[in-house]
């Protein structure tokens, strides 16, 4: 061992002869002589503590260590925000992990657009300015059966809009028990508040009924709105108004009804054995005048809000300047056309449509992989965690069937540590799932650590990184 120098900081390599050092030229070429030296510095500064106070012995600090510690710390600086996970939540449609998985069809339609020039607004028969709308209206009216057609950003902008368009100045009649808010802030009265839409509610909660509809509408009145409840049910004594009847009503005044149905779905998802959902073409043959509903919902398509119906309505709608501001990016509507061509074809789409898919995989499925993950998860846990494979119940999600659930699977991860100290471990592990190069996010319930498998397609991907799970405790 050689003998240490009165200053041993010393003898940690000068930043110059590391930026020249062969081990840092790679380095180098891929941040940039300015990111590495920072790094470089950082760490040398990091390494002259513990190496004066004899934790550390520079002479193993060679500048192919540091070379490589800086290559880590610029690894994990420069690494993407946007970063791919493992949604094992047990909620399909999740909206704080984007919802919607995209087909291949449409991740090549996005491509395209993104590479080449198109004609967004171009018309290539007339060789004249086109509507960017005209590139799905075609296809969003023959899956829908609408008249007319226009495409905003997301659902709660198709909202706005139309509220704006249609209501401003006026009264917005609607039953107080769809008066509902959204995650993420979005509340049937404030968007309507800020359309300048004034909120007329009628009947109560739970129970509303023609007759207060009815007596509600007078010469200030603009508009019928109809919400879907999306994220929660009412049960019990409750009534309703079907939509067909509160159509005639509107009309027998010469209002418009407008059906907001949130999620929404182009065609009846009982085929696939999934829970009812109200279906775009049935609200428009009910009378709704415009229907609108999101793209990344049970379309399985990007986040878009999509507004159909009358075309006297939309006309107007399209006319609105905030139109301008909500409009969608090419990118959205050569996605949006791509998986809107796949429900031309319904009995293969639950084959191509990731969505539905992962909505249909069968629970004897989900089982049988959780029972083949099982050893393997176990063997990384070791011996303080009992790891089952399990059934359990998922959610659709993004406002589909709030009380519906899905039968799944799961890995069920259960500390075996006493009581006082199991909330601390579960925390701990679910942590170090987070912290994995692909994050697995699962959800914490009754003192055990669900991971349900529904959604793991890519399962030689979450299988290599098991060894790299820090295991607390
Ligand atoms: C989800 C939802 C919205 C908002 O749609 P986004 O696409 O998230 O903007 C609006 N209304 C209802 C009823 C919904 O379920």
């Amino acid at each position: 061992m050689p003998a240490r120098s009165a200053s041993p900081a010393l003898r940690l390599p000068s930043i110059d002869s590391l930026l020249r050092h062969p081990a840092c030229v790679p380095l180098t070429e891929r941040y940039g002589r300015d990111a590495l030296l920072a790094s470089l510095r950082q760490l040398l500064d990091d390494l002259r503590e513990p190496v004066l106070s004899s934790q550390l012995d520079a002479v193993e600090i060679t500048p192919e260590v540091l070379a490589g510690r800086a290559g880590e710390r610029l690894d994990l600086q420069h690494r993407s925000q946007v970063r791919r996970v493992f949604n094992l939540t047990g909620t399909v449609l999740h909206t704080n992990l984007g919802r919607a998985l995209l087909p291949d069809e449409a991740i090549e339609a996005v491509q395209r657009a993104a590479r080449y020039p198109l004609n967004l607004e171009f018309d290539l028969q007339s060789g004249k300015r086109g509507d960017r709308d005209d590139l799905v209206e075609g296809l969003i009216r023959e899956l829908t059966g609408a008249e007319a057609v226009t495409v905003v950003n997301n659902n709660a902008a198709a909202v706005l809009l139309t509220l704006n368009s249609l209501g401003a100045r006026k009264e917005g009649i609607i039953s107080r028990g769809e008066l509902i808010e959204i995650g993420g802030a979005f509340r049937i009265p404030d968007i309507m508040a800020r359309a300048g839409v004034k909120l007329h509610e009628v009947g109560t909660t739970n129970r509303t009924h023609a007759r207060d509809y009815e007596a509600a509408i007078g010469p200030r009145s603009g508009l019928l709105m109809r919400v879907h409840a999306s994220n929660y049910a009412i049960e019990g004594f409750t009534a309703r108004v079907p939509t067909a009847e509160l159509a005639e009503l509107a009309h027998k005044h010469g209002l418009p009804l407008l059906e907001d149905l949130g999620s929404g779905s182009l065609l009846d998802l009982t085929r696939w054995g999934l829970p009812a959902e109200p279906t775009v073409r049935q609200a428009l043959i009910d009378g709704a005048d415009i229907v609108t509903f999101s793209g990344d919902k049970l379309l399985g398509g990007p986040q878009a809000g999509l507004i159909v119906g009358r075309k006297d309505l939309i006309a107007k709608i399209k006319k609105n300047p905030l139109k301008r501001a909500l409009r969608v990016d090419k990118l959205t509507l050569a996605a949006l056309e791509a998986v809107l061509s796949l429900y031309r074809n319904p009995d293969q789409l639950a084959e191509r449509l990731p969505s539905l898919r992962l909505l249909t995989r069968p629970q004897a499925d989900i089982l049988a992989q959780a029972e083949r993950l099982q050893p393997s998860l176990a063997k990384a846990l070791g011996d303080g965690w009992s790891v089952s494979a399990v059934a359990a119940l998922g959610m659709i999600g993004s406002g589909s069937q709030p009380v519906a659930r899905l039968p799944s699977a799961a890995l069920c991860l259960r500390p075996l540590v006493s009581k006082r100290l199991r909330g601390r471990h579960l925390l701990g592990l679910e942590a170090a799932f987070r912290q994995l190069a692909i994050p697995v996010l699962g959800r914490i319930d009754d003192d055990a650590l669900w991971l349900d498998l529904r959604q793991l397609d890519d399962e030689a991907a979450w299988r290599a990184q098991l060894d790299q799970l820090q295991v607390p405790g």
